[in-house]
């Protein structure tokens, strides 16, 4: 096996042992990233000089006999919306173009002092806006597994990189499916960790009541591991909660038997991708096989989710983005006579055709006259939403469904019509509407060898229960092992 192809899990061993130190890897995967990430785009900078330092002080510690802790010397990814003390971060951006943080987001903070090394900054939709990666202000990122496909979004730049073998792992968010989505387009582990389990300190903030930082990786286990490395309670982030993180490795068990697994009906949509179907059917036929007990359950409000969705998020994008107005941070227009231009042209310039177009649809949805039309309402229609799912987990620990209704789109397929972008998302948008975790597994390949991805969701702060299910498909099935081949 190659350096760049390794695990978390495999390269630690690895290190431990000192068959191979973590520069060795760090050089091989930014010679892997010179070779395909002409192809790829997943990258919008590398950071080799920190990398460098990062992986020689463990490699220091190992040589002195000092013990490491498992992602320490593991070199890895971040989506470009977490906040980076001293290196830009762009948010995919232009308006962020020139902006470099003086802090560390939380995350960030928390796997530096677990030693990992940062590879760099990955490509995403502008403000996390998207499913395509196609929203990106910079260039656009194309899927390993048919460069002429999207690798889904906004963590575009993430699935990519962590499928083409150009970083370990890497971060994403997830707002409305932006983790599992592409991790499914990509073939690759995403998980959304519970709304409050992991902190958002340092992400630039698209829909707050949403947002959620997670692991996106190669294989169960080593989301585990990135979980374990991001989670719990942080006094700068209020809505994180205070409540113990359990060691999520100790739920890689090879067994659901006595698990009960719920199937909505609503989640097999119309014009869902047969190849789809197909897959996520037999992998629910092999956990049943293998003693897991399912049934039929009902999540009536389903069909609202969409509509929902891009009302809150739209109405808290416009309010999240108020603050990008040529003086507080990043770019400014040049061309201006006095303040209200400059902030008026400072934003035209700077924010692209999506953004825009949901700062239009936020700040209409939040107006005098309309905001109990719409946004009062949107927020009802979640807690509705919140008793579906809080009624169906009386009955089942987890629920299984399709990750996306298609595998992944063409480039530019639906860039001009963003409803049916938008649609995508279908059947991730409720997990985030409710706050629950969810992770998506590569369970399937479509006629066209394209990956298919399986969703498992999770009580609130029951990660432990959706990683138990998604290990034990995975330690019996070989869906996760498969790589991309053109390369
Ligand atoms: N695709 C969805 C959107 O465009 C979700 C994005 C996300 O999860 N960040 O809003």
């Amino acid at each position: 096996m190659k350096l760049h192809e390794l695990t978390i899990h495999q390269l630690h061993e690895l290190l431990v042992r000192k068959e191979v130190t973590s520069r060795e890897v760090t050089e091989a995967l930014y010679r892997r990233i010179d070779e395909v990430d002409e192809k790829i785009m997943a990258y919008l900078m590398l950071t080799k000089e920190e990398a460098f330092r990062q992986a020689d002080e463990v490699d220091r510690k190992v040589i002195k006999g000092e013990k490491i802790g498992d992602l320490a010397g593991i070199p890895i990814g971040l989506k470009d919306i977490l906040c980076t003390k001293g290196i830009r971060t762009t948010c995919g951006s232009k308006i962020l173009g020139n902006y470099v943080p003086f802090y560390d987001a939380t995350v960030v903070q928390k796997l530096k002092e677990r030693e990992a090394v940062f590879l760099g900054k990955l490509n995403m939709d502008e403000f996390a806006m998207g499913s395509s990666t196609e929203n990106s202000g910079f260039h656009i990122t194309r899927n390993p597994w048919d460069l002429q496909r999207i690798p889904g979004g906004s963590s575009g730049g993430s699935a990519a990189a962590v499928a083409a073998d150009e970083c370990m792992a890497a971060l994403g968010t997830d707002t409305g499916g932006s983790i599992r989505q592409p991790a499914a387009c990509c073939g690759v582990v995403g998980l959304k960790p519970t709304y409050g389990r992991v902190s958002r300190y340092g992400l630039v903030a698209f829909a707050s009541s949403l947002d959620q930082i997670g692991p996106i990786a190669k294989d169960v286990e080593d989301c585990a591991i990135l979980l374990n490395g991001i989670s719990g309670y942080d006094p700068h982030d209020s809505t994180s909660v205070n409540i113990e993180v359990p060691d999520y490795k100790q739920f890689l068990v090879n067994d659901v038997k006595a698990i009960r697994i719920g199937i909505p009906d609503e989640y097999f949509v119309e014009g869902m991708d047969p190849d789809v179907e197909r897959s996520v059917k037999d992998a629910i036929d092999l956990l049943k096989r293998l003693g897991a007990e399912v049934k039929a359950i009902s999540l009536p409000h389903t069909p609202y989710a969409v509509a929902i969705y891009y009302i809150i998020c739209t109405a808290e994008a416009s309010s999240n983005l108020a603050r990008y107005d040529g003086v507080k941070y990043g770019f400014r227009s040049k061309r201006y006579d006095d303040l209200l231009e400059m902030y008026g042209r400072t934003r035209a310039e700077g924010f692209g055709k999506e953004v825009k177009r949901r700062i239009i649809l936020g700040t209409y949805v939040l107006s005098a006259g309309y905001y109990d039309a719409y946004y009062r309402k949107a927020s009802q229609v979640r807690t509705l939403m919140r008793n579906d799912f809080d009624k169906a987990f009386k009955e089942v620990d987890v629920i299984i469904t399709p990750t996306a209704p298609t595998p992944a789109f063409r480039l530019g397929e639906k860039v001009e019509n963003p409803l049916q972008m938008y649609l995508s998302d279908i059947l991730t948008i409720p997990v985030n509407l409710t706050g629950i975790p969810a992770i998506s597994i590569p369970c399937g390949l479509s006629r066209e060898g394209l990956p298919i991805g399986l969703q498992i969701m999770g009580k609130h702060f029951d990660e432990g229960k959706i990683i138990q299910v998604a290990f034990t498909y995975e330690q019996n099935t070989e869906f996760h092992q498969k790589r991309p081949t053109l390369i």
